[in-house]
């Protein structure tokens, strides 16, 4: 039987951890404290920050959204994140990327004080996370550890397929799996754009995780039998419904599953485990910034 991981189950266990800590931070008289900044009309970006949002406002997170007009200069944005750098009420700042093409990503990234960077992008999280010595680990790929954790998919001596290098998901991912530490000391092989022949890849794997962004990019015959497979990809695909469209994954569900021990579904996977891996790092900086402890598992 194949089993199929569920990302909503996941989430809301680590939620729910995640409220005893934000009421001891209470008793202390903290207050865990998140602002989100979005410089974008995008729909999707609006409905990724509103989603966070709603997510603090459930465990008893303060968020705070400033929204900046994307027709205006990066300089109001950099204000802006200067001033919650300053702010003792907020623990974390998240900027919702992409930004306008006019503002330099980067910058931004480092303009974050890094002691109040959920997202772990800065470069010094960064560092810390390659040195083996995280401080924020990326919320998606974190995720992936806690959904493989909670799966009793043991990482240690597999042999790992990540598909995708980006700098939030691949390379963090790859990061996380070759660490000395629990749900590491795995041997990790990165694919990308260039390689050649993904499917030899693929079908030596014990753990393919796919984060391409290619609509079903790894099907079943990419396989061996017994993998685990874990779905980050999230695509909007034309589809003959109401809405017009769909969500699909990287991976081609159906025969995948043929071919799986387990695999987790798109939607329902991945997604609730960044949402609930930012409210941890929320937490987390909120126990840093104030000396609260708030060990986090
Ligand atoms: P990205 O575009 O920055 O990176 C994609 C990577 O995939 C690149 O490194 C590229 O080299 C590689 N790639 C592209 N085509 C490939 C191919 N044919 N074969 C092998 N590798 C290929 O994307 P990203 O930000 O890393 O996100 C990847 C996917 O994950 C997207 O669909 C995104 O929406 C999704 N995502 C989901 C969550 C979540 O919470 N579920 C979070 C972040 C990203």
């Amino acid at each position: 039987m194949t089993r199929i991981i569920d990302g909503n189950e996941v989430g809301n266990r680590i939620r729910n951890e995640l409220e005893g800590r934000v009421d001891t931070l209470e008793q202390q008289g903290v207050t865990p404290g998140l602002a989100t900044v979005l410089m974008s009309d995008d729909g999707a970006s609006e409905t990724y920050v509103s989603m966070k949002q709603q997510a603090c406002d459930e465990i008893g997170i303060e968020s705070y959204h400033h929204e900046i007009d994307p027709d205006t200069s990066s300089d109001v944005l950099m204000d802006r994140i200067d001033a919650l750098n300053e702010n003792p009420g907020v623990h974390g700042i998240l900027v919702q990327m992409p930004v306008p093409d006019h503002v330099d990503e980067q910058a931004v990234l480092e303009r974050i004080d890094p002691m109040k960077d959920v997202d772990g992008f800065h470069p010094e999280n960064v560092g810390r996370l390659v040195a083996g010595n995280p401080r924020f680990k990326p919320c998606t790929p974190h995720g992936v550890q806690k959904l493989l954790a909670a799966t009793d998919v043991e990482t240690e001596g597999k042999d790992v397929i990540v598909v995708g290098r980006s700098d939030i998901v691949g390379k963090p991912m790859m990061n996380l799996l070759i660490q000395k530490a629990p749900m590491g000391n795995a041997t990790v092989t990165v694919c990308h754009s260039r390689t050649t022949d993904l499917a030899e890849k693929t079908k030596n794997a014990d753990v393919v995780i796919a984060a391409a962004g290619v609509p079903e990019l790894v099907d079943g015959t990419m396989l061996s039998e017994d993998t685990v497979v874990v779905d980050v990809g999230v695509s909007r695909v034309d589809a003959d419904n109401e809405r017009g469209y769909e969500i699909v994954g990287d991976v081609e569900f159906e025969s995948a599953k043929q071919k799986a021990s387990a695999i987790t579904p798109v939607p329902g996977g991945v997604g609730p485990l960044t949402i609930a891996m930012l409210l941890y790092n929320t937490v987390k900086a909120a126990g840093l910034q104030t000396g609260v402890d708030v060990t986090l598992p």
